[in-house]
This record gives structure tokens, sequence and C-alpha cells, in this order.
């Protein structure tokens, strides 16, 4: 660009001298060079010295925007020649965030996830729900124990990060022990467990962005050593975040359960969250509505605290945006000895089956169970069979 301060063009910084400096810039949360990680989309110097630096962030309203900004623009300055600096955004697309997490690996090879596998028979599950506090990890480890009661092999991954309570709930504070380099899962009632939780120094709150939260999550799929489940259950932090297209990313067989209150404004979020499924071209298996009514300690009678009717909404809502039909697995009651359970890590499916609420989670848990997975692109692996 000419411009009438063209004298200092003599003086105009190179792009090897921004890039340098640039180098020395770390991302505030994963403390690497971001000239590293992929995040510089573009160095432009015009002859006036004014230097315009393109920065991709990993994911749209990053909150260390503010701070990646401010390092870069003093990193450039500090350049001899520079007469100004402009920073301008973007976001990376979701190749882009997978490049970053196959560089944060190391360069180590991707180990696969054995659910992604074409031949793989277990069926998984991610349990969504549109908002926090309706029910969805105590569901996840209802279903999870039903389940392991019936004899099948169950894993669960907590991959609610701003939850994280499946341990908890199941009653385990064991830690995975690492052997070669697998990381075991402690078990509960037959369940085996890996949350974000036991990777948090005094089970501390994570606050982790796009790549960290997928490469946490691939590294529960491939690293841990499930041996062969059946089931695996998959309970998703609230909201239809990164998360969900993580999961569909990295187990596109994955099926989504979405849970909900009877409460409108519950059924709409969780309809939101479960039409990422149609995005993202997953199944959605069904609908479980929790906390619907509390039979009355008096009379027996359902009382409708949180309103009615949500569930359906759901599934209808959803069985429009996908069309296929999207069934309510069941209805949980509250109950009180569902949360006591939850609380003391004994899932009420276990310690009181024939209660309303042990017994609509155990018959969701049958549902999922018993359904079959579809042949189509599965691998038969048939051998003929030697006469004799
Ligand atoms: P989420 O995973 O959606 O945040 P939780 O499973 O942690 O929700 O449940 C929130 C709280 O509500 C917990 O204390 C749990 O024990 C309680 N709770 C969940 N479902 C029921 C129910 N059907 N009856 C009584 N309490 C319930």
């Amino acid at each position: 660009m000419a411009t009438d301060t063209a004298p200092t063009s003599a003086t105009a910084p190179t792009e090897a001298a921004v890039r340098a400096a640039l180098s020395r810039v770390n991302d505030p949360e994963i403390h690497r060079p971001i000239t590293d990680l992929g995040m510089v989309k573009s160095v432009e110097i015009a002859a006036d010295g004014v230097v315009s630096v393109g920065i991709y962030l990993t994911i749209q309203g990053c909150p260390m925007r503010e701070t990646l900004t401010s390092s870069v623009s003093e990193a450039v300055r500090g350049v001899p020649g520079v007469a100004d600096v402009h920073v301008e955004l973007d976001v990376m697309s979701d190749e882009q965030r997978r490049e970053l997490a196959a560089s944060l690996r190391g360069g180590q090879a991707e180990r696969e996830v054995p659910f992604a596998q074409p031949g793989s028979l277990t069926r998984v599950y991610a349990v969504a729900s549109g908002k926090g506090g309706v029910g969805k990890s105590s569901v996840t480890v209802n279903l999870a124990a039903a389940m392991a009661a019936d004899g099948l092999a169950v894993g669960v991954v907590d991959a609610d990060i701003y939850g994280h309570s499946v341990p908890r709930m199941l009653g385990t504070d064991g830690r995975p022990t690492q052997v070669e380099n697998m990381i075991m899962p402690p078990e509960a009632h037959g369940v085996r467990v890996i949350s974000i939780g036991m990777f948090t120094p005094g089970n501390a709150p994570v606050v982790w962005r796009g790549p960290m939260l997928h490469r946490a999550l691939q590294q529960f799929l491939a690293d841990v050593y499930w041996g062969d489940l059946d089931v695996l259950l998959l309970d998703l932090p609230p909201g239809t975040g990164d998360i969900a297209i993580s999961v569909a990313q990295l187990v596109p067989g994955a099926e989504i359960l979405v849970v909900t209150t009877p409460q409108q404004a519950a059924a709409e979020v969780a309809e939101r969250a479960g039409s990422i499924a149609v995005q993202t071209h997953q199944k959605i298996v069904g609908v479980v509505e929790n906390m619907s009514g509390l039979p009355c300690p008096h009379c027996g009678e359902m009382v409708d605290v949180f309103g009615s009717g949500g569930g359906q909404q759901v599934a209808e809502g959803l069985t429009r945006a996908t069309g296929a039909k999207v069934p309510v697995l069941g209805t949980i009651p509250i109950d009180v000895r569902l949360r006591e359970g939850g609380d003391e890590g004994k899932p009420v499916v276990l310690t009181d089956p024939g209660s309303p609420a042990g017994a609509a989670l155990r018959s969701v848990a049958t549902s999922l169970s018993r359904r079959e997975r579809g042949l189509a692109g599965m691998s038969l692996s048939l051998t003929p069979t030697r006469r004799g």
C-alpha cells in the first residue's frame, strides 16, 4: 500500500520477524506457542508498517479472546518497524480443531476408538439434556446399574464436565490405574466407569475448551481398557455444546437418549439439544421424562410438580425434526429413594427395584438393552462351517 508514510517502508518489518514474535505468544490455556497450534491465520504487512494478524480462536466465544488479542498485539508491537497492529479474530473449522487435537497428542498415532469400528457390537448411548438438574446423571447411572444387574457388560463415560457426579452416584471413589498405555476404569455395581472428575485434583471443576474436551473424550473412548462391552453410556454435559459434535465424530453410531422433565421450558431446551442430532445425522433412540409427578404420600395420587407432557412434547418435536419416530421410553416419578440412592452411591434400581422410580428405570433399561442393532453396514464376520 503506497501512502505518504512511504519513507518508513524501508524499515517495514518482515513477515519472518512478525511470525518469530508470534511464536513467543502462548495460547493462555494450552500453554504452547500459537504458531505451533495452527492459530495464526494470516500476517499482512502494509508498507506503512501497520501489521494485520489473523488469529483463529479454537471455539466461538472463546473466553480467552481478549487475553489472546492483547498478547498478540503486544508481541508484534515489539518488532522493529511496526507502526500499529490490528488483530482480526476468526474461529477454527472442525477440521482445524481435529488437527489441533492431533498435534496435542504430540504426534502419537491416534488410537482407534473401538466403538467406532464397523464390527463393534457395543451399543453406545449418549445421554443428553437441554439443561442441568433434570436428572440426566441419575438416569444414566440407574440405567447402567440395571443393565449390569441383568448380566450385561456396561461402561459409563462421565463427560459432564460441569457436573461429573457419576462416580459418587455409583459409590466409587476409585482412581483409574494405568497398565502399559491403557487406563483401567474402576468398577462399581458391575459398571466400569471413567469420569473427568477422576483426572482433576480434588475433583476441581474443569473449564476446558473444545479441543481439550474432544481430546479428553477421545482418550476416554480409545485409551481406556473397556473390554468387550454390550452397552456404553455417555453422560454428556447439558446443552448443545462442542461435546455433542465430538461424540458424533468419535462414535458416529452413538444414539442419543434425551432426558427432560415434564416442564415446558425444560422440554423446549431438550428439543433443541436433540435437534443437534439432526445436524450430526445421529439417531435419537428416545426420550425419558424424569420427575414426572410426585406420588402423594397420603393418597398415592400423582401430583404434577413440574407440569406434564414435556416428554411427549419433546418426542413429538424430535420426530418431526428427524422424520423418524422418537418414542417416550419411560416416565420416572419423583422419588426420594432415587435421590438418596444417588447420594449414597446405591442406585435405586438395585436397592428398591420395585419402587415406582426403580421399576420405571428398569423398564427403560430393558428396552434399551433389548434393542437389536440394524445389520446394515455391519460386518458379520461369517466363516463357513466345516462339514463333518
Ligand atoms: P443432571 O445430571 O441432569 O444435572 P442429576 O441426575 O444430578 O441431574 O439430578 C439432580 C438432582 O435431582 C440430584 O440430587 C438427584 O438425586 C435428583 N433427582 C433426579 N431425578 C430424581 C427423581 N426422579 N426423584 C427425586 N430426585 C431426583
